[in-house]
């Protein structure tokens, strides 16, 4: 079951140089209801079919990818995004088709030859802190040591291993850690912690909740800090040398990683977002008393999909895919107007009331008509018509005339075509409705 119930108005995130913005963002939202999980992966995919759909007579080609659900909630989430390099929304994707949102995307880490796990060994390491440092120190690359970052997540201070060469993902560690506040800790709550900066390590730490990355399986023998200044650990092994509170993926992925899927190399590129569809499940429903009484006489909760689309973000999107050097090509789906009727020398009667007739007609048929009925040159004529971006010019003039024809043009083709005037009218028709050609 699909049902909308309201559009919402929001702020618009950082624009982006070169990106084509609505001042407004307008997000046209919509919810399904379903008494079991088959009926919501049916809406889903009938609401996923539509999007396609939408995309595609907007006229630009859109990447579906696995989004993060991120504070909306739920199971399942797809983002529907527009790739150009004028967006501001990062995906990582391969060519084997994998794609995902960089806030959600994975990578494949590899394995690390450590060899056998071999004893602790303390090692003093003067100027030796960033992981730079101290993979040079140690002559060794800096996928063989662990690095610690420290957080703030809603006041408290969290621990977070992750392998050197890799970077934290704040958007994965934010759903782990399930907080709302979340940044980096800085120097001075790092000191006042009794954390030893540059030589941190989760070795003999305690009284921190401790998140790691999976990252530190792929290896052994690791260097790591030794919370002693100025001092490393050497072949430190998980878990034999120190234990974590929540192990999982927390490692961000970027263009050249090792893709997850197939081991090809990651890109990036940037996009505009112009969709998202969420499977909530349960999540609302439960928490807002959401209940039927199933056939079986059980009260359940409801079983809920979310469904949005940014009207706004589709024009945007539709331009930038949609244009040349003198303006707006506007896709027939969501032109302003589909024919755009330019009559020129209009204080010739016979040209005044051809227009008005194809204008009556067109108008009587259903297709949106703009008449330009003012006193100006064809050239200034002309160059409006392109400027606008109206899908189908019509142009009604003397020379026409006598040849007993218009002139019929596409806004996206360089020539007109010339079209017999009785022809006119079921021509203009079929190129509307089947967008068949001139
Ligand atoms: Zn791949």
């Amino acid at each position: 079951m699909l049902y909308q119930i309201q559009n919402k108005f929001r702020d618009e995130p950082r624009p982006r140089a070169g990106l084509i913005r609505a001042r407004e963002f307008v997000m046209k939202d919509l919810y399904s209801f379903d008494m079991d999980w088959e009926g919501l992966d049916t809406s889903y995919s009938k609401m996923m079919q539509a999007y396609k759909n939408i995309c595609e007579r907007c006229g630009f080609p859109t990447v579906m990818i696995e989004a993060d659900s991120g504070a909306i909630g739920g199971k399942e989430s797809h983002e529907f995004v527009m790739v150009t390099d004028s967006g501001e929304d990062e995906i990582i994707h391969c060519t084997c088709g994998y794609a995902a949102n960089a806030e959600k995307a994975e990578l494949n880490k590899g394995k690390v030859e450590g060899g056998q796990p071999l004893p602790i060994e303390e090692v003093s390491t003067p100027g030796a802190f960033s992981i730079e440092e101290v993979s040079g120190f140690f002559n060794i690359p800096a996928n063989a040591t662990l690095k610690a970052v420290f957080y703030i997540a809603d006041g408290k201070l969290v621990f977070v291993v992750i392998r050197g060469d890799l970077e934290v993902n704040e958007v994965k560690l934010q759903n782990e850690l399930k907080c709302i506040e979340l940044r980096m800790a800085t120097e001075d709550e790092v000191i006042e912690a009794g954390i030893v900066a540059g030589a941190a390590s989760p070795v003999g730490i305690s009284g921190f909740k401790v998140i790691a990355d999976d990252s530190i399986t792929s290896g052994s023998n690791f260097v790591a800090g030794a919370n002693k200044p100025e001092t490393h650990l050497k072949n430190v092994n998980y878990p034999r040398d120190f234990k974590v509170d929540i192990m999982t993926d927390i490692a961000r992925a970027h263009a050249g990683d090792s893709c997850p899927k197939c081991g090809g190399k990651l890109q990036s590129s940037h996009g505009i977002e112009v969709g998202h569809i969420f499977k909530l499940g349960t999540f609302y429903s439960e928490k807002q008393n959401a209940f039927f009484i199933d056939r079986d006489g059980h009260s359940k909760p409801i079983i809920m999909g979310c469904y949005g689309i940014g009207p706004s973000r589709l024009l945007a999107a539709a331009v930038e895919q949609n244009h040349d050097e003198k303006g707006i090509i506007w896709p027939l789906a969501i032109a302003p107007y589909q024919v755009y009727l330019c009559p020129l020398y209009l204080e010739d009667p016979e040209v005044a009331s051809t227009a008005s007739r194809l204008c009556d007609t067109l108008t009587a048929y259903g297709l949106e008509v703009l008449l330009d009925d003012r006193d100006e040159s064809p050239g200034v004529k002309f160059n409006d018509a392109d400027l606008l971006g109206i899908p189908i010019r019509v142009t009604v003039s003397p020379r026409n005339l006598e040849k007993n024809s218009t002139e019929v043009k596409k806004r996206s083709e360089k020539e007109p075509h010339l079209v017999l005037l009785d022809e006119t009218v079921d021509r203009l028709i079929e190129m509307v409705r089947g967008e068949g050609p001139v």
